[in-house]
């Protein structure tokens, strides 16, 4: 298992019998491959052999990277935390972002699309763990920004994304995982009928947590190691 080819059947292999175990249909599990760190030429493999989606963790690489694949129609993800100042280029280069978790990032997203695009597509983080070192709002806070967001014309709230600490078990996973998507049940009572259809998206589930993450309901799960193999280099 060292080619990237090998590793993509293990990880569909892998969606696929957690999908099964959650009596789930497959196709409603998306795989997002988190390529940071990783070049261009490796995207450009994964590509051919059928995955669309990666999600990027650096503005400034993922750039690079873009450029480098404009030739290939593939569907960008933000993933990582935001500072104001790269909102702008955030705005106008990826189909979608998981890490809002600030009403000001979320406004310079939608006044910084520009209007030739569709809508971002936008996830909510939510730190279940109230850790300090990882972006995200609490689940109390959930409610409100969603709102926030929703009034913002050039976003589509797509739903929510959520980093848990690592658990020492399957159980524990589970449960927590299971807690995001209590959230955004809850949430989808709340905003107008209108809303509701749209917010179908739980981005959930990495490299050591998948299986948990799709039994508990995820729709797109966010792969990087066991996709790539190991980060190439630590990121400045
Ligand atoms: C790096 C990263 C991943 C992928 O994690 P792996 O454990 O390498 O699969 C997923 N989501 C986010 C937000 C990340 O930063």
């Amino acid at each position: 298992m060292h080619n990237l080819h090998d590793k993509l059947i293990k990880v569909h292999d892998r969606l696929q019998d957690a999908a099964e175990t959650a009596k789930r249909r497959p196709p409603s599990i998306q795989l997002l491959a988190v390529s940071k760190t990783q070049p261009a030429s490796k995207i450009r493999e994964l590509f051919q052999y059928g995955v669309v989606q990666f999600g990027e963790n650096y503005l400034q690489e993922a750039l690079e990277k873009q450029q480098q694949l404009a030739d290939l129609a593939i569907e960008w993800h933000f993933i990582g935390p935001i500072q104001s100042n790269k909102t702008l280029a955030i705005a106008q280069n990826f189909n979608w972002v998981h890490s809002v978790d600030r009403f000001k990032i979320a406004q310079r997203l939608s006044s910084q699309r520009s209007e030739e695009q569709s809508p971002l597509n936008i996830c909510i983080q939510v730190n279940t763990d109230s850790e300090s070192t990882k972006g995200g709002v609490s689940f109390d806070e959930l409610e409100t920004l969603a709102i926030q967001v929703l009034g913002l014309p050039h976003l589509r709230l797509r739903g929510l994304m959520a980093i848990p600490a690592p658990r020492q078990n399957y159980t524990a996973q589970v449960a927590v995982f299971k807690q995001v998507q209590t959230a955004l049940e809850h949430l989808r009572q709340r905003v107008p009928e209108y809303n509701r259809n749209e917010l179908d998206t739980l981005s959930m589930g990495m490299s050591g947590d998948l299986e948990a993450a799709i039994t508990a309901g995820a729709t797109i799960i966010r792969v990087g190691t066991d996709l790539f193999g190991s980060r190439l280099k630590q990121p400045n």
